[in-house]
Formats: structure tokens, sequence, C-alpha cells
């Protein structure tokens, strides 16, 4: 056999194995090409998920008729600068391969007007073969259709999905390119569906919140930050609002669209106090750095990049959630989630039989005495921004007009509280008006009811002030009467003593005690009177789950949580209003106060509006 060129259209079919290797590839070069067209408004239609029909209108600049069939040549680009670099791309395409790949694999019609033509011009490609063109009636820009993929390549055609998953992959690139250029307006049809309609010159966090989730918009943070020359932007959900899979997880790189292991593990190091194991943030990360640093050219196709320093992108993004977050204080997702509202209504429907009080424990806990630090912030309770009454005093008034007269008699006049109570609810969490099932604070503030879980909300305030007294060097330890014998397998033993001086640091003190014990003898002293041997065994649990994968920070933070957890108020824990009050003016000025370490809320609100609601008052 003899070596020959192989002809144009076989080249074609091949690379088009490559750029077009399903519907949503070839839509992806399409909407791609209209964006590089400088297009504001950019519709997409598709049919039976692509397979059928591809249709992408756009507004952009349009091509001139007398380059059209050049368009559709291989190799032939309008955006590779004068000086051929490659670095110097600043357009989404620039290989001018994908309008002769799919219209070597399709019916392809190409119709385009500039803005200065009287008219547009139109070219059919089937299957690589030229099959007519001419004066098409047009306004300026480009409408590009791809009908019957692969009809004549049945190899390719048998490995095509479901209509529908096909269908879940061109919305997907649609998502994300409709992401990166809020500038832009997007349309998305199938099947006659409209599926969604954005407008141009929306903010970014409302169009990803309008392209993943409407309520992302009130239960997301904004990230900003920059370090030498990288800059991280974006949208990330609050670690209560979370998703079984990590399937809305989206990161752009120098405005495209990537997909990039780096930030699935970026993210879990992010939020991984925040959230359980298993549960997973929603957000969209924009990343801008030097050309230089990234190489996009790895698989453009399937959105492959590589980074010339992956942990310094790596350590940017876990910095800049964190810092986020941090920021994001007290708040949680919020409101109470439609089911539960759901149910407050149904009880109503029937009017109780008897009007039963709230369950308002008066006896005083030994929360105070458990638990050294607590007790000590008590007098010295942080101000309100709003008001600044002594809370003590306050909450002894409160106490008392609270139990003689829970529910004033009917007909008199009915304010069970002070009058000046009223100021006071400028707390962001409110004043505490009690507690239920002795496990959930009931606070009244300015704008509603709050409810919130003791257990969680306290578990989340040890850890934090662990954290901070670790940071300042502030352990101390409590030792204990007698010292606790803790037995465990040999291998958890082991591991245990490999770490027991970073223990001791924390204000553990143990000792290795035979084959199969550890020994406590005493106890970081913030914790109160924990649980001894559970502790030690969920801390020997976690290092063997974890010491092999995790930084440093991050072992240490999985310790903390798990200390603190320990150390908790646990539910069914009667607490005195001062006590109450205290944990919420605590919440109020701690960051990441508003979830617990599993990213369950630990309060919620009920507003006034909700309340009339539920009363059918509005
Ligand atoms: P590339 O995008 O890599 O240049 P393509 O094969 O996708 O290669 O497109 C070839 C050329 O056709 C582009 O360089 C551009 O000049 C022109 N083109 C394609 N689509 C459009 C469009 N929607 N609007 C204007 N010009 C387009
Ligand atoms: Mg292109």
């Amino acid at each position: 056999m003899s070596i020959r060129r192989l002809p144009e259209d076989v080249i074609n079919r091949i690379a088009a194995g490559e750029v077009v290797e399903r519907p949503a590839s070839a839509l992806k070069e399409l909407v791609e090409n209209a964006i590089d067209a400088q297009s504001t408004r950019i519709a997409i239609r598709l049919i039976k998920g692509g397979l059928d029909g591809i249709e992408v209108i756009d507004n952009g600049i349009g091509i001139p008729s007398q380059e059209m069939r050049l368009a559709l040549e291989r190799h032939a680009t309008s955006k590779l600068p004068e000086s051929d670099a490659i670095e110097a791309v600043t357009t989404l395409g620039f290989r001018g391969e994908a309008l002769p790949s799919i219209a070597s694999v399709a019916r392809l019609t190409l119709e385009s007007r500039t803005a200065d033509s009287d008219s547009g011009w139109q070219i059919i490609i089937d299957n690589g073969h030229f099959e007519k063109e001419g004066i098409a009636p047009l306004p300026k820009g480009t409408r590009i259709k791809v009908e019957a993929l692969f009809s004549r390549i049945p190899a390719r055609r048998k490995f095509m999905r479901s209509a529908k998953s096909e269908y879940m992959a061109c919305h997907d690139v649609v998502r994300r390119l409709a992401m990166t250029r809020p500038d832009i307006a997007f349309s998305l049809e199938h099947d006659g569906r409209r599926i969604f309609s954005l407008n141009a010159g929306e903010n970014r966090q409302r169009r990803v919140a309008a392209l993943i989730d409407r309520t992302l918009k009130d239960n997301s943070i904004t990230v900003e930050y920059q370090r030498d020359q990288m800059q991280l932007e974006g949208v990330a959900s609050l670690p209560t609002f979370h998703r079984g899979l990590p399937d809305h997880q989206y990161l752009f790189v120098n405005g495209r669209p990537v997909k990039d292991r780096l930030l699935i593990g970026s993210v879990r190091a992010a939020y991984h106090d925040l959230l359980a194991k298993d549960r997973h943030p929603v957000l969209a990360l924009f990343l801008t750095l030097p050309n230089s640093d990234v190489d996009i050219n790895v698989h453009p196709a399937k959105g492959e990049v590589r980074f010339r320093e992956a942990q310094a992108v790596r350590s940017l993004i876990v910095g800049a959630l964190r810092e986020s977050l941090d920021l994001s204080g007290f708040r949680t997702a919020q409101p109470a989630d439609i089911q539960t509202m759901g149910k407050w209504q149904k009880s109503s429907d029937s009017p109780p039989s008897s009007v039963k009080n709230t369950p308002i424990h008066e006896e005083k806990s030994s929360l105070a005495d458990s638990n050294i630090l607590f007790k000590s912030r008590l007098p010295e309770a942080p101000r309100p921004p709003l008001s600044g009454k002594n809370l003590k005093n306050t909450n002894s008034d409160l106490w008392s007009a609270a139990t003689k007269s829970p529910l004033p008699p009917m007909g008199r006049n009915s304010t069970p509280y002070p009058s000046e109570s009223s100021q006071q609810t400028d707390f962001p969490l409110g004043l505490a008006r009690g507690q239920i099932a002795a496990t959930y604070i009931i606070a009244e503030s300015k704008d509603g009811l709050v409810i919130v879980d003791q257990h969680a909300a306290h578990e989340r305030l040890v850890m934090e002030r662990m954290r901070r007294a670790l940071e300042n060097g502030q352990v101390t330890s409590q030792r204990l009467l007698m010292p606790d014998v803790v037995e465990m397998d040999e291998v958890s033993c082991d591991l245990f003593e490999q770490r027991q001086d970073e223990f001791t640091a924390m204000g553990l003190e143990t000792e290795r005690f035979g084959h199969e014990a550890i020994l406590v003898r005493a106890t970081p002293a913030m914790l109160g009177n924990c649980e001894v041997k559970a502790m030690i065994k969920d801390l020997a649990a976690e290092i063997a789950a974890y010491d092999q994968s995790l930084l440093l920070k991050e072992k240490f933070d999985h310790i903390v949580a798990t200390m603190a957890c320990h150390g908790s108020v646990r539910a069914g824990r009667l607490l005195s209003i001062a006590e109450m009050n205290a944990l919420l003016r605590e919440m109020e000025i701690t960051p990441h106060s508003g979830q617990c370490n599993h990213g369950r809320p630990t309060w919620v609100k009920l507003g006034h509006k909700d309340i009339e609601k539920l009363f059918g008052r509005s």
C-alpha cells in the first residue's frame, strides 16, 4: 500500500470525532462563536436534545457574504491575532475547526448578515457536501441550524444516549456559558418549550441564581478576592443551602467554563467543618489569572485546563471562600422551608380545645457551672448594634413578667411584657422568651419569632471559641478528679498515641495505657464536663478516616469540631432566660454561628408577615 494524503472530507470527519462528540459539544461551539461575535442577544432552540435539531441565533457582527465559504473551511479563523500568538487570544475560539467539523457530520444551514450589507446570505452544507447558497432575508447577525446530526454515521448515532440525557448535557453547556456573560441576553427552548429567558445586564448573583435556583439569590454570599496576579469572584451558597451532589459547582478560568477536579477539592476544604461530608454547596467561581499561568489548550472541547501552580490556585479558592463565609456571620438559609410552613398552617384548621401555656422553665440549669467560658462571658455580654441595656436586669424583669402571666386573661389589656421590651428586640436574634421541649429557645426579635436549636448553636460557639483560644495560645485544661480509662483496639490506640502531643496542646492530656487503652488525665477547660469516652473514640475515628487525606489545618478543624460536639449543651438541658440570651448574643458576633457543623441551620425565623399568614390575616 502506498502513502496518500487524506481527502478533505475524511479529515473533517476525523476531526469531528474530537470536536463534535455529541449534540452538546456542537452547541458549545456555536454558542461560543455567537459570544465571540459580540452579540448582546443569543437564542437557542433544540429539538430532541439536539439530536434532531440545534439552532443558534445571534445579533452579533455577522460574517461578510464573501467570507462565508471560507468560514466553513478547515483551519480558517478570524480570531487569531496578527502576531499569530495563541497566548494572546482573547476569544473563546481560535482553531477554525468547529464549523467544518459540524458540517461534515450533519446538515448545516449557515445564514449571516453584517451591519453594512443590505441582505443576508445563506449556505447549506450536507454532510460535507455543498448543497446550495443564495440571498436570505435576515436581520443583522448569524443564524446556524444543525439538523440530523450523525444520521450518516450510524456507528456514532448509536452511541448517543437518550434525547433526555443529550438535552441535559446541552442545558449544562448553555448554563455555563450564560453564567460567564450576564451582559448578554440568553434564551433556551427545547421541543417548543421555553426553558429560560434571561435579560442582559443582570448582576452576576442574580444571573447565577436564575440558572441554578432562584432561592439561591437570598441564600448566597458574593466572593471577591485578590491575591498577587490572581483574582477570584463569584457566588457561593451559605452552608445551610446545600445539595446531595456536587452537581452545581462551576468554575470559570479567564471567562471560560472549565471542569477541573481542583475545584471540588478546594470547595470541600473550604466548607469541610460547615457541612456534613455528604452534602455539597452550590457555587460559581470566576478565576482570572495571567494567560501565562494557565494552559487552556489541553482539551478545549472538554474544558480541561492546566495550571502552572495548582497549589496556589487551590489555596486562593479555599482562602477566598473561607474569608467570605466568615463575613457571613450568623446568617443562615431563611426562611423556614415551605413544607414546615405548610404544617403550621394545617394546625390552624382545627382550633385547639384549650389554650396551653408554653412550658417555660424557671429552674436554673447547671450550664453556667459546667462551662467556664460561657459563664465568664455573661456579665460582659456583647452590646447589641442598636440598643444597649444591661442584659441581666432586663432579663429578670422580663422573666418575672413572663412567668407570672404567660398569657394575659381575656379582655384585659393584652401586653404580657413590659412596654420597654419592644426596643430591646433590636437584637438581630431577639430576646429569649422561653424554651420548648428543653431543646429550642424561643426569642422575639423586632421582625418576628426566632427559634434556636440550642445544641447545634452551642456546639458551633464552643468550636469557634476553641479555635480562637488555640490561635491565641490561651488553652487551659481541666484535670479530671479520676483519670478516665478509654478502651479501644490497638490500632486506634497507636494512631491516637502518635497525635498525643497535638492533643496536649489543645488541652487534652492523655497517656497510652497498655495495649488497648488510653488514659485521660485532663480535658480542655472550655468543654466543661464533656463525655470523655465518647469523645476519645470519635477523635480516634476522625484520625483514622482523615489522617492521610487532609491538610494539617483541615485535620485540626476536624478535631476541634469533634471536641466541640462533646462539650456542647445537649438538647434536653433546661436553660435560664439569662443563659439563653447570652447564647443569642454570642451567636450574633460569632462567625459561622448560623449553621451547625453539619450544615443544618442553628436558628430559623418566622417573620411577622409569616405569622400573619398563619392566622389568615394577610
Ligand atoms: P473559530 O471559532 O475557532 O474561529 P469556527 O469554525 O468556530 O472557528 O468559526 C470559523 C469562523 O467563522 C470564525 O473565526 C468567525 O469568523 C466565523 N463565525 C462563526 N460563527 C460566527 C458567528 N456566530 N458570528 C460571526 N462570525 C462567526
Ligand atoms: Mg468557534
